[in-house]
């Protein structure tokens, strides 16, 4: 829809795993369509896959997983679960 968009798909990677895309700087494009980052992500996603295909499984890169990155309220977890895996 905007020109961010259009350069974050062409420098992003998709998961195979997770069905999101990871740009270049690392920054995570949830289906919800906010952006987040490696270590929100894999609170959310990626540690519950447990699948080596996954992109955003490097410890490295992931980083520091704060508590604001996980979820509060068990109806977020569904809620983008539902979005990811759909
Ligand atoms: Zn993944």
């Amino acid at each position: 829809m905007n020109t961010n968009e259009t350069i974050n798909k062409e420098n992003s990677q998709v998961c195979p795993v997770c069905k999101v895309s990871i740009n270049k700087l690392g920054q995570v494009q949830f289906s919800s369509g906010q952006m987040g980052s490696r270590a929100r992500l894999y609170a959310r996603v990626c540690q519950y896959v447990d699948n080596r295909d996954c992109i955003n499984s490097d410890p490295e890169l992931i980083g520091e997983i704060k508590a604001s990155d996980r979820y509060s309220t068990g109806d977020n977890l569904k809620n983008t679960l539902d979005n990811t895996f759909k």
